[in-house]
């Protein structure tokens, strides 16, 4: 504990520091809490829905645009309701790395790892039919603006969907077995792309990036949170398995000398 207090003390301040190996290591923070997330991805889809209603909109005429040519005008609405159902299914995804749904509950949990892709659903796929169906537009109009909406779908399904879910048991069981205080040198480290995160700074499959992101045990940044939590919010969902053995090899080491 005291150990753990030391390194906190003198880490905290910093946010970035040159590794032995020469590598920027910068100090990963919270990313605060998921009801927020969760509240801003459904404004974001609730105003991509609008767009998509607009879009229809001047689609069928109902609204008339005179400065500029209606399709052009379908194709910007069509843009801003894309970016709109991604962006909140961006903050949805964080939101579930912060607070998992549990597997017991199968309907939340499938629900809740696929909410990204029925909104974009939803986001398209009206205004697809009601645009194949109208008899205002013609039909080059309605080729364009479907064939646009079409691809933009399924762009946006494919950011939406969360490829690789966490479930609250899963999370449970890292926390349980990477605590801060059992953490070999009272970090974890991730790079920016990774998928996985490391107990041990000189890791194989880090030490060869310029940069890596650290989590330091009982910072401020980490808002209370354990380090493995702050580590799976950036999307680390697993512990690298080199770590993981080179972690469990040093416990049986512990262990062993206790005796
Ligand atoms: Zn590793």
């Amino acid at each position: 504990m005291a150990e753990q207090k030391k390194a906190t003390a003198s880490e905290s301040g910093r946010k970035k520091r040159v590794s032995e190996s020469g590598q920027t290591v910068v100090q990963a923070k919270s990313q605060g809490s998921a009801t927020g997330k969760r509240i801003g991805a459904v404004c974001l889809w609730i105003l991509a829905i609008a767009f998509e209603v607009l879009a229809i909109l001047v689609l069928t005429k109902h609204i008339e645009i005179t400065f500029m040519s209606p399709l052009v005008a379908v194709i910007i609405l069509l843009v801003l309701d894309f970016a709109c159902v991604v962006g909140g299914s961006m903050l949805w995804k964080k939101a579930n790395r912060i607070d998992p749904a549990s597997e017991k509950n199968k309907v939340k949990f499938w629900l809740w790892n696929n909410m990204g892709l029925i909104v974009t659903v939803f986001a398209f796929v009206p205004f697809i039919i009601l645009t194949l169906m109208s008899k205002e537009a013609d039909k080059k109009t309605k080729g364009i603006a479907v064939g646009a909406a079409a691809v933009l779908l399924i762009i946006a399904g494919l950011c939406s969907i969360d490829w690789n879910p966490i479930s609250a048991e899963e999370k449970a069981a890292q926390e349980g077995l990477y605590t801060d205080a059992a953490l070999p040198e009272g970090k974890v480290y991730f790079t920016q792309f990774g998928k996985k995160y490391h107990l041990y700074e000189d890791c194989s499959h880090i030490n060869k990036s310029d940069k890596i992101y650290e989590v330091v045990a009982g910072a401020e940044e980490n808002e209370g949170k354990a380090c493995v939590d702050v580590a799976i919010e950036y999307g680390c969902d697993d512990v690298c398995k080199t770590c993981a053995g080179k972690f469990e090899k040093a416990q049986g080491e512990k262990a062993a000398d206790g005796n």
